[in-house]
């Protein structure tokens, strides 16, 4: 009978804990990226764009609802992960991992029915013709995070498709056994965030999540933190407008570099990665400062 006594340790002081992480729902996720993508091309410079990552979005979905379904990640591997403080999902050993290669090859031949520009054209034939040592090269930049200079375009289609896989993988785990594994890390892939939200939603109102921008779980960080070096010391925030901003930038003093925020309090229909590309205004603010960007969008590294 003492249950009924005990506090719930997620109502400690009244306010309910966040939840560490939110796994993606790969469809539905992919679905509404695409959405948000083509409402977002209706009012902005980069139209043409923006419409074809919609496509490219729609793509994904598809291919998340029709290929096999993804393996689990092996129990032992994650309660291993969870004792050693690290992620479930191994990143870098993907790039031998012949779902990935399969998405990859399905995402590359969908994509030739796409409107794309030129170059974009190009790059897909290239991803397309290279052998199994160029597309581990890419896989291998994309799976670190890294874009060399020059190639974003090839680079562009190897990350949608890994997009597609560590989201199908990530769906696969469950939240609650992941742990905090460092400041600006994804407990689910160990990857870099994209962006962050502060949220709307009832119960983790005002919180802050980190968008990974590999496998698209969200994970709550604390707010006025920066997610490239964990300081909490000189952060400030920019904004294109002046007023009422939804999308910032948050600068850190410490280790100079910048991630946005967005504020889906303030407006539900940010997405992490669509609104990072609509708000191109803010980076090219930001070109002209000390800082760099530290959120990582394959989408971004053309310009
Ligand atoms: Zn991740
Ligand atoms: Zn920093």
């Amino acid at each position: 009978m003492t249950d009924d006594l005990e506090p719930d340790p997620s109502l400690i002081g009244g306010v309910p804990k966040p939840p560490l992480a939110f796994l993606p729902e790969p469809v539905k996720l992919f679905q509404a990226r695409a959405r948000r993508f083509a409402f977002l091309a209706e009012s902005n410079e980069l139209a043409p764009y923006l419409r074809f990552l919609a496509e490219l979005s729609r793509l994904q979905a598809r291919l998340a609802a029709t290929l096999p379904p993804a393996a689990p990640v092996a129990p032992q591997r994650i309660a291993d992960a969870a004792k050693a403080g690290m992620p479930p999902i191994d990143r870098t050993a993907l790039a031998e991992e012949a779902a990935l290669a399969a998405t990859l090859e399905a995402l590359t031949e969908g994509a030739t029915a796409l409107e794309m520009p030129e170059p974009g054209r190009v790059a897909l034939e290239a991803v397309r013709a290279a052998d199994r040592e160029q597309r581990h090269w890419l896989l291998t930049n994309i799976l670190s995070d890294r874009i060399p200079e020059n190639s974003a375009a090839p680079h562009l289609f190897v990350a949608v498709a890994a997009e597609v896989h560590l989201a199908r993988l990530a769906a696969t785990l469950d939240a609650g056994l992941l742990v905090p594994v460092h400041v600006g890390i994804c407990p689910a892939c160990g990857g870099r965030p994209v962006t962050s939200s502060v949220m709307g939603m009832q119960g983790i109102e005002n919180v802050r999540y980190a968008a990974c921008a590999s496998c698209a779980t969200q994970w709550n960080e604390v707010r006025v933190k920066c997610l490239c070096c964990g300081s909490t010391k000189g952060i400030s925030y920019r904004s294109v407008e002046t007023t009422e901003a939804t999308v910032k930038a948050e600068v850190c003093q410490e280790c100079k570099s910048w991630v946005k925020i967005f504020y889906q309090v303030k407006n539900p229909s940010l997405d992490p990665v669509a609104d990072d590309v609509g708000s191109l205004g803010l980076d090219i603010l930001m070109k002209e400062t000390e800082f760099r960007r530290g959120g990582f969008n394959p989408r971004l590294a053309g310009y």
